[in-house]
C-alpha cells in the first residue's frame, strides 16, 4: 500500500518538477519518500537553494511559510493546511510590538517556530541548531528579546551567560517529556547516552548528556563511539537515527513525545497536493515578506 502510493507520488513529482522536503518529525513513510529530510535550519537552507518549480513541504505551517519567504518564486505546497505549530501561535505580532515597546532599543531574536508577521517584527531568526551563535552575534550593549520558546530561550541564556527577555511560549510535545522518564530510561539502558532537544524543560535538559537540535543529534550519534542512545525529542527522529545507524540502538525517552500536527501529513495527502497543486502557502503582504525574509537571511549568514 505504502509502496504503491510512494511510487505514484514519485511519478507525479517528476512530472511536475517538484521536490519533496520532510522534517525529521514526519511519519516514517514520508521520511522514506522525501528527497531531503532535515531539521528547521537544514530545511531552510535547502528551501533557499531549490530550483524545482514546486516544493512539497512535509512539516507544519511555519516551515512551509519559511520556504515561501526564502524562495518566493517557487510554489510551496503544504499537504495539510491545518498542520500548525501551537508554539508558533502563542505569540502574535501585536503582542511582540507591545513587548518591544516595554524594552526600547532591544534586539529581537525569534525562533523560526513563529508566524511570518512575528518574523517581520524581529531583527534576526534562529533555529534550535544556531540559537547560541545567533545571540552571540548581537550587540552586547543592547538588551535581547527572545521569542516565542521559553525553554530554548533559557537554554541560550545558560549557554551564553547573557540575560534575555523571554516570551513564555512552549512546545506542548517537548514539555510532555519528564525528567523521571529520562531517569527510568537510563536505569533500563545504563550504557546509553541521553540526547535532549533544547525545547525540553530545564530538568530534562539538565538530566541529559548533550542538548542538541535534531540535525545535531543525527551527526552526534553517527560520530560517537557509544552504541546506545536515549532520545528526548519528538519520536519521529528515531526513524532517521535507526536508518542512518543500523549498528546502534535508540530508545525514546517517552513514547508520548508525539506531535499530532507533524503526523497530519500522509502519503494520500502528499499525492493529492501534487495532483491539485494545492494547498499553496504564500505570503501576500509584500512588506511582511520583505522584513521577515531579511530576519531569516540574516540568520543564514551565521554558521551553526
Ligand atoms: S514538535 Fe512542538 S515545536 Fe515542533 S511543530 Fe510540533 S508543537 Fe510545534
Amino acid at each position: 500500500m505504502h509502496a504503491d502510493l510512494s511510487q505514484q507520488i514519485r511519478q507525479q513529482a517528476a512530472a511536475c518538477r517538484a521536490i519533496i522536503l520532510a522534517h525529521n518529525y514526519q511519519p516514517d513513510e514520508i521520511q522514506a519518500l522525501a528527497d531531503f529530510t532535515g531539521d528547521s535550519l537544514e530545511l531552510s537552507r535547502k528551501a533557499a537553494q531549490v530550483d524545482a518549480e514546486i516544493i512539497v513541504f512535509c512539516g507544519v505551517y511555519f516551515m512551509a511559510e519559511t520556504a515561501a519567504l526564502l524562495n518566493p518564486t517557487r510554489t510551496i505546497l503544504l499537504p495539510d493546511i491545518a498542520a500548525g505549530c501551537p508554539m508558533a501561535n502563542m505569540l502574535d505580532a501585536e503582542q511582540l510590538r507591545q513587548l518591544k515597546g516595554l524594552h526600547p532599543g532591544a534586539q529581537v531574536v525569534c525562533y523560526v517556530n513563529s508566524t511570518a508577521e512575528v518574523k517581520a517584527e524581529s531583527d534576526i531568526c534562529c533555529t534550535s541548531a544556531n540559537a547560541v551563535p545567533v545571540v552571540q552575534s548581537l550587540d552586547p550593549q543592547r538588551p535581547v528579546i527572545f521569542v516565542p520558546d521559553q525553554h530554548l530561550g533559557h537554554f541560550v541564556q545558560e549557554r551564553t551567560g547573557r540575560p534575555l527577555i523571554i516570551w513564555p511560549g512552549y512546545c506542548p510535545t517537548h514539555v510532555r517529556i519528564q525528567a523521571r522518564e529520562v531517569a527510568a530510561a537510563r536505569a533500563a539502558h545504563p550504557g546509553a547516552l541521553v540526547l535532549a532537544h533544547p525545547e525540553c524543560s530545564q530538568p530534562v535538559r539538565h538530566a541529559a548528556d548533550q542538548v542538541l537540535s535534531t540535525g545535531q543529534m543525527c551527526r552526534y550519534a553517527a560520530g560517537a563511539s557509544t552504541s546506545e542512545f536515549i532520545i528526548a525529542t519528538e519520536v519521529g527522529l528515531l526513524y532517521r537515527l535507526r536508518k542512518e545507524n543500523p549498528g546502534k540502538r535508540f530508545y525514546p525517552a517517552t513514547s508520548r513525545a508525539l506531535c499530532p500536527n507533524m503526523k497530519k501529513i500522509t502519503l494520500e495527502k502528499v499525492l493529492l497536493a501534487l495532483q491539485r497543486r494545492a494547498p499553496v502557502v504564500a505570503i501576500l503582504d509584500a512588506g511582511i515578506q520583505a522584513r521577515a525574509r531579511q530576519a531569516l537571511e540574516r540568520m543564514l549568514t551565521i554558521s551553526a
